[in-house]
């Protein structure tokens, strides 16, 4: 990107100049700073517009004119030894380091403080030193500073930071208790022990989280924080009495649930999830107890964590509609191997026969709670509305359009957005759907189902929209998005199924287990599993999966290539450990229906447990899948398979050959 120097010093002129900066210093500083250098590469090319920017860990890299403001009104001259709080991506320190004469710079996060460090370096800042600690305490080794810049903002101005000024010196902070909203204020040392404070901009920044800070966000709250240390004897108890009180099987096939499922068979809602989204036990046990709760307690659909038009599709074929075969390849996008694997395919095959004894309304759905699916839902709804209403048709193409120009990777939709280089779209989908939903009675009179199909297309567009634009802002709002757009499709579901309908849910471990027992309610994050808890109760049942050992189909990383991986066996103390350490290579442990057994009460005592996703990093498996929980509350039973192996995923290949109608496509 070679207009980067011309972009940079428009930049300069119309955001930093024309605002009212004046400092000869600090316009030159601005203009040699490559910006983009600090920046992740997908967001480089906005590297001049006039935002701030995510960078990682939930921080941002400050607006181009804050910096500028805030190095303004430090008055430098040149020369001066200068602290900076909050190095984030670095770009700051650099801007600093262009008039100091030395930058030091204190980062809490680890991580951006190595990036920033070796980035500096790299660029050639050889004054810029970068420590990973705490900020709010300074750096006293240094001390004192003529200048002192916090790029976070926090509830007062803090002493250590005052103390560490040299008499002369100005401190500049954002303070306030609105974390939407602080005052950037100048503390100048006039004497020993006087300062004087004045008001320079209202502003707004991430939080300083330190010792004179905020306290941090993430924090493992109290209540899942292991509460005493268990010595080894201990677990060795209570590995014991898992291994007592589980129900240990043979086989996928022929484990004898009965008495358990009949117990169960009465909810409303059964959630089976997975410890991983790659892993042949999980499906096959799932495959089992669907069919058992399908044949024997009369279960209406089964809907799983994949998007509604793929789903539609294995829906078509297994209810044995008429509908023409779609145009695209269903569950083309990644990952792929998540339901484009022959522990589906049998599955599908088996509904699909199972289906073919019953009329039509007695007939088990397939169907998906996701929401990736944008363009398709978008062509499934204009599909629907060409032929029942032409007209209200054209309007939806337009409307629709607005997100066109994102087709190639919505994820980029988001991302301008954000950056106001181009208008949401968020009222055009919002109305598309509204208008659909209002001609229910018109448009139903065709045909129920296709009508779910396309207001369920509709509501998906409406939500992903929200989806790929707040994306951008990090993970806590958008994950409960997700999984209020499964709950709300789940509810859908259930009401168009019938008052007497039962269903059934496929998807992760960490979408149905109650998020309340887990550490992603520190992060204010919900799932569909502590939803159907709240909704339905006790008639909603919920069952996790887990393994210690053996492969899994996983990618390295997001849209890379599928690889088999070996499972590294669970770390010592974790819920897995426990339950390998049970030598019972599967079972079935009920945890619901007995509060008071020693092995519920020996498990309530929070633990980690591992989460695999569709991205497995052994290489830093504690950090990136291990997790706080307290099982018990997390799940009603937990089904356990010691050693398990990959899913066999099928390429497109494979299903030449197969009738047109297969639902996967080819
Ligand atoms: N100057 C940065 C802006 C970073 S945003 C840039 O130009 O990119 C603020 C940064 O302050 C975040 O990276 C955050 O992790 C960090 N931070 C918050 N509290 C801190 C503390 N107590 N000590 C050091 N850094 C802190």
């Amino acid at each position: 990107m070679n207009n980067m120097p011309d972009l940079r010093l428009r930049m300069v002129e119309r955001q930093i100049e024309s605002r009212g900066v004046r400092s000869k210093l600090v316009l030159d500083a601005m203009r040699k700073v490559p910006r983009e250098a600090f920046l992740p590469e997908h967001l480089q090319e906005f590297a001049y517009e006039d935002t701030p920017l995510p960078i990682s860990d939930g921080q941002t890299i400050s607006q181009p004119y804050i910096v500028a403001l805030m190095v303004e009104a430090l008055a430098l001259e040149g020369g001066e030894r200068v602290l900076e709080i909050g190095a984030g991506s670095g770009y700051a320190a650099a801007v600093l380091a262009e008039i100091a004469g030395e930058v030091y710079t204190v980062e809490r996060i680890g991580q951006l403080a190595e990036k920033a460090a070796s980035r500096l370096a790299d660029l050639g800042y050889g004054n810029v030193f970068v420590l990973h600690g705490d900020g709010t305490q300074g750096w006293l080794e240094h001390a004192p500073y003529d200048a002192i810049v916090v790029a976070a903002g926090g509830p007062q101005v803090p002493e250590s930071l005052k103390t560490q000024l040299r008499v002369g010196g100005r401190l500049l902070i954002p303070v306030g208790i609105d974390p939407r909203a602080q005052e950037l204020v100048r503390v100048t040392r006039t004497g020993e022990d006087e300062y004087r404070t004045e008001d320079i901009a209202d502003v707004r920044f991430v939080p300083l989280v330190g010792a004179e800070g905020w306290a941090p966000e993430r924090e493992i709250p109290e209540a899942l924080q292991p509460r005493r240390r268990r010595p080894d004897s201990a677990d060795a108890e209570l590995v014991k009495a898992i291994a007592g009180s589980a129900d240990s099987f043979e086989s996928i096939d022929t484990a004898n649930l009965d008495s358990w499922l009949d117990r169960i068979g009465g909810s409303r809602i059964v959630l089976m999830g997975e410890a991983t989204h790659g892993t042949s036990e999980f499906y096959r046990m799932r495959d089992r107890l669907t069919r058992e709760l399908i044949v024997k307690h009369g279960f209406s659909f089964v809907a799983v964590e994949a998007d509604w038009p793929d789903a539609a599709r294995i829906d078509h074929y297994i209810r044995h509609f008429e509908y023409p075969p779609s145009e695209w390849t269903a569950f083309a996008r990644f990952p792929t191997w998540m339901w484009r694997n022959a522990e589906v395919r049998a599955f599908v095959d088996w509904l699909r026969t199972h289906n073919a004894d019953f009329e039509l309304e007695k007939r088990v759905g397939f169907h998906g709670l996701d929401l990736y699916s944008l363009y398709n839902s978008i062509r499934s709804v204009l599909k629907y509305l060409d032929e029942v209403d032409p007209a209200s048709a054209k309007v939806a193409r337009e409307r629709y359009g607005c997100l066109t120009p994102w087709q190639g990777d919505p994820a980029t939709y988001g991302r301008a957005a954000l950056t106001g280089a181009y208008r949401t779209c968020e009222e055009e989908v919002a109305r598309m759907l509204m208008d659909i939903i209002q001609k229910r009675t018109d448009y139903a009179q065709h045909d129920g189902e296709r009508f779910l199909d396309a207001v369920q297309n509709a509501r998906l567009v409406a939500n992903a929209e929200q989806y790929y634009r707040i994306m951008y802002y990090g993970s806590r709002a958008s994950w409960n998005l997700r999984d209020d757009h499964m709950f709300e499709t789940l509810k859908t579901l259930l009401a168009f199924y019938g008052s007497e309908s039962k269903g059934i849910v496929w998807a992760h471990n960490s979408h149905i287990g109650d998020a309340e027992a887990t550490e992603m309610s520190s992060r204010g994050e919900h799932n569909i599993g502590h939803l159907c808890r709240r909704e339905f109760g006790e008639a909603s049942y919920s069952i996790g999966f887990g393994t210690n050992s053996g492969t899994v189909a996983a990618a390295s990383d997001w849209d890379g290539p599928l690889e088999i991986k070996i499972v590294q066996p669970a770390i010592p103390r974790s819920y897995e450990r426990l339950c390998h350490e049970a030598e019972t290579p599967s079972f079935l442990l009920e945890l619901r229906d007995q509060p008071a057994s020693a092995v519920v009460e020996g498990l309530s005592d929070p633990r980690l447990e591992r989460a695999i996703g569709v991205i497995y990093r052994p290489d830093t498996e504690l950090a990136s899948h291990y997790f706080q929980a307290i099982l018990p509350r997390q799940f009603d039973a937990y089904i356990w398979f010691d050693h398990t192996n990959a899913v066999a995923p099928f390429d497109t290949l494979e299903l030449q050959g197969l009738p047109d109608t297969y639902p996967f496509g080819v």
